[in-house]
């Protein structure tokens, strides 16, 4: 018999409900009689007071043990893997897939697909539906996960199949009537690419989301990313100004009829739209929740109101000569902040560095695709001052490096300053300015070996 592995669990809280009674090596087989196939099992079956879990020892023999607690307390388990279960692949061949535009070399995880309803609910990941079975969605609507958030792209099943590449592209209008009328909430995005789903293919989209209100509870449309590594993909064609400014206003247009029948504009652009357009951001207020930031949907206003208030309180900076080192795209936000600040203070003692883009190409513009590499090869040699404060987003946390494997201490070598990165928080890029500084992260003892050898 082939054992699952998955649902073995690595750790016990001893301070949890369970104490000492379920140790480490044990598998988890069911709940309340309830089999536990993923950690949305897990969560859902275990959210009562009183529990009967079934266990296998390591050794084959299953016992059982009862359990009393708080309810929706957790059990304090650890499983081997974190979805307790093998990730879901997704069975989409995307025309505008940023995972295929990834130059070669990079370590095995980049080029991981996955679209996984376990990490839309966990995560916030966005899914297509594609690939979920009937006995899936049951679940999904049975257990009440929610929200689930969806890459809707466009809701015509013709334009969604060749957007996604996939013959089960279409059904997916069908599935979100379903969890609308099981009272599940949706936030979905949309990847707006010029002459395939902007003008009125959009204009359909938007409508029939809007006709699935409540349920849908934010749209964010966001422009396909290109690279300069997309030999042998489908072409696409870039946005420009006019084509940008078509689609914001578009959207503007719809959110003004939304708000006015809803209460809520419904739909949002992504800062990067307004940039390519050249319009001016709207309000912080316009972004009602902000539901939409991980889209980069009023990510830039909301960092400025942050900013702004903790300015209000910052007592004078420490004098010590910094950098701020980000992508295109956010560049002429910081200066703005940093000149504010420097006209309350003209002791601090910064400036902006924007680190152009060679590794994926210069039309790529956003903070969190900036490189180990290109940062060292846009900052060295220059003036950087004693610091430098980079966007958390740059790193992938867990072994603190950079998307090309650069560990950040490896750049920090290399530029001879320490690097900051600071979390996507206008208090704390305020705080780091003015020499209140975050704790540099340190990968973990068992971080993954890089491949990275280029700079050090
Ligand atoms: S769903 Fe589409 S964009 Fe997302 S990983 Fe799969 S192919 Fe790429």
């Amino acid at each position: 018999m082939v054992r699952n592995v998955h649902n073995v669990i690595k750790s016990v809280d001893a301070a949890g409900p369970l104490g000492r009674r379920v140790r480490p090596g044990e598998a988890l087989l069911s709940v309340n009689g309830k089999l536990i196939r993923d950690v949305l099992d897990y969560k859902f079956y275990s959210y009562d007071r009183d529990l009967l879990l079934e266990l296998r020892t390591p050794e084959g023999k299953i016992r059982l043990v009862r359990v009393r607690k708080a309810e929706g307390q957790d059990l304090g388990l650890d499983f081997e893997t974190y979805l307790m279960d093998r990730p879901r692949a997704c069975a989409n061949r995307c025309v505008f897939c940023f995972i295929d535009q990834n130059p070669p070399g990079m370590r095995k995880s980049i080029y991981f697909k996955d679209d996984d309803a376990r990490l839309s609910f966990l995560m916030g990941c966005y899914i297509t539906l594609t690939n979920l079975t009937e006995r899936e969605i049951e679940r999904i609507i049975a257990l009440r996960v929610s929200p689930v958030n969806i890459s809707v792209h466009a809701t015509d099943g013709a334009l969604r199949r060749k957007l996604l590449g996939n013959p089960r592209a279409g059904e997916a209008l069908d599935v979100m009537r379903r969890f609308a009328a099981a009272g599940i909430t949706m936030n979905c995005q949309i990847v707006c690419c010029p002459g395939l789903n902007d003008g009125q293919a959009l204009e359909r989209t938007m409508e029939d989301l809007k006709a699935l209100h409540p349920a849908v509870r934010s749209v964010s449309v966001v422009p396909v990313g290109l690279t300069c590594h997309r030999a042998g993909l489908p072409e696409l064609t870039p946005f420009t100004r006019e084509r940008a400014s078509e689609v914001v206003r578009a959207v503007t247009q719809f959110g003004n009829k939304c708000a006015a029948e809803l209460g809520t504009r419904l739909v949002f652009c992504s800062d990067e739209l307004y940039q390519l357009a050249q319009i001016e951001l709207p309000p912080d207020d316009f972004y009602e929740e902000h539901v939409q930031l991980e889209n980069g949907v009023g990510m830039l206003r909301l960092l400025e109101a942050e900013f702004d208030s903790a300015l209000r309180y910052a007592t004078a900076p420490d004098g010590v000569p910094f950098s701020i080192a980000t992508g295109a795209a956010a560049a002429p936000m910081l200066e703005k902040l940093l000149f504010s600040a420097k006209k309350k203070y003209d002791t601090l003692n910064g400036k902006v560095i924007a680190v152009p883009n060679d590794f994926f190409g210069r039309s790529v513009t956003v903070a969190g695709l900036v490189t180990g590499g290109d940062l060292i090869a846009a900052l060295r040699g220059r003036d950087l001052g004693a610091r430098v404060l980079i966007s958390a987003d740059m790193l992938r946390r867990e072994e603190v490096d950079f998307l090309d494997s650069v560990p950040l201490r490896a750049a920090s070598e290399a530029l001879g300053v320490p690097i900051y990165p600071i979390e996507n928080d206008g208090g704390a890029l305020c705080d780091a300015m003015f020499g209140i500084l975050p704790e540099i992260p340190q990968p973990a003892a068992d971080a993954e070996e890089t491949e990275y050898n280029k700079y050090n």
